[in-house]
């Protein structure tokens, strides 16, 4: 008997049992998002997500694309939400009350930024 896709799978939840990580899952839910973006709305320091990242990274969960000076994530198996849904449904918690904080963050990320262009114009 060949246990090889246990081993696989108790790998899967190891990466996944951390609170950072499953906060950059998150975050990413939506879709690609730079670094920059995931300092500033999870509040961590951007090495401790850099070091987060490259986990997810390693585990296959999350692909990265440079553009300029940013690089960007995302997620690469959207599978993974569904796990995070399913567990997340088992401990109580809402996603919607987790975006709505998030919304709130003043972000300097070139996407976040690039929304805020009506404003940025209103400036001298
Ligand atoms: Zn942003």
């Amino acid at each position: 008997m060949s246990n090889n896709h246990l081993i696989r799978q108790a790998h899967l939840f190891r990466t996944l049992m951390h609170p950072a990580r499953l906060a950059i899952l998150e975050a990413l839910r939506d879709g690609e998002e730079c670094v920059c973006h995931l300092e500033a709305h999870l509040g961590y320091r951007q090495a401790y997500i850099s070091q987060q990242l490259a986990v997810l990274r390693k585990a296959k969960l999350i692909v990265d694309r440079r553009d300029g000076l940013n690089v960007f994530y995302r997620i690469a198996r959207p599978d993974i939400l569904t796990l995070l849904d399913i567990t997340r449904a088992m401990v109580g918690g809402s996603v919607s009350a987790d975006l709505r904080a998030a919304k709130a963050v003043d972000c300097p990320c070139p996407k976040c930024a690039g929304s805020l262009v009506p404003s940025a114009a209103a400036l001298p």
